[in-house]
């Protein structure tokens, strides 16, 4: 098949095409007619535009042709307006469809939120149940051996009024290192406190740090890797390096 041939095949399809709505209404006559049913023996792009066109034939004999456009229209405006009527209808029919999906979808959505909403409640009462199990079987937390120590204030300006005042003060052996607490006031808000262990060696072991929080009374709990056997002294500097607390232990 040659160029030329394909390229009067397409015009005529191009052709012929216009004259399908005419075709379906049987408003063609020789030899039109004939070159239309044997263009469509050949063409099936244009068999399936009929397929289409043929059953707004029905529905055309129903409208009330008032309310078509106003012009008074010839017959081979017949075959656009039914092109037109089929655009119309497939318009529709793609937002049916498209509803149709917005629908589903609000319907998935409801699902979801109806399944989420299920495994909430699964969730709130899993804990639930796991709060009342826990206050029916925890055994009581073991009580933390906690060793008191002295821990002094030390340098100008720490002691006395508004300065460094401590509640209680203790050491804690873990497996894991030495876990220094204090409750307290006066450590000046703002200012990074650090604390240490020092061992035998004279090393300092950091113990981590803490910001002071004025008048406000804290409860401080500082952790080093440090064993408890290797710690001999407990230092606690403030910003400047200056040493605030101390304690032998
Ligand atoms: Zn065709």
């Amino acid at each position: 098949m040659n160029d030329a041939h394909e390229h009067g095949q397409q015009e005529q399809h191009e052709r012929l095409r216009e004259l399908l709505g005419a075709h379906v209404l049987g408003h063609l006559v020789a030899p039109e007619a004939d070159a239309v049913r044997a263009h469509l023996d050949g063409c099936a792009g244009c068999r399936a535009e009929v397929a289409e066109l043929e059953p707004l034939v029905a529905r055309l004999d129903a409208v009330d042709p008032t309310h078509l456009d106003e012009r008074p229209s010839p017959a081979g405006d017949l075959g656009a307006r039914i092109h037109s009527g089929v655009a119309a209808e497939r318009a529709a029919r793609e937002a049916r469809a498209r509803e149709d999906e917005r629908a589903a979808a609000r319907h998935r959505s409801r699902r979801r939120t109806t399944l989420l909403a299920a495994a909430a409640a699964v969730v709130v009462v899993a804990l639930a149940s796991g709060i009342a199990l826990g206050r029916a079987s925890a055994p009581q937390p073991p009580a933390v051996p906690l060793e008191a120590i002295s821990l002094e204030v030390d340098g100008p300006g720490q002691q006395g009024e508004g300065g460094i005042e401590l509640e209680s003060a203790g050491l804690v052996a873990h497996t894991w290192g030495t876990e220094l607490r204090f409750v307290g006031t006066g450590f000046e808000e703002g200012v990074v406190y650090r604390a240490a262990f020092r061992d035998s060696g004279g090393r300092l072991t950091p113990a981590g740090e803490f910001l002071g929080t004025g008048a406000a009374e804290m409860s401080c709990q500082l952790q080093s890797a440090l064993l408890r056997p290797e710690v001999v002294a407990v230092v606690v500097t403030d910003a400047e390096g200056e040493t605030v607390l101390s304690s032998e232990v």
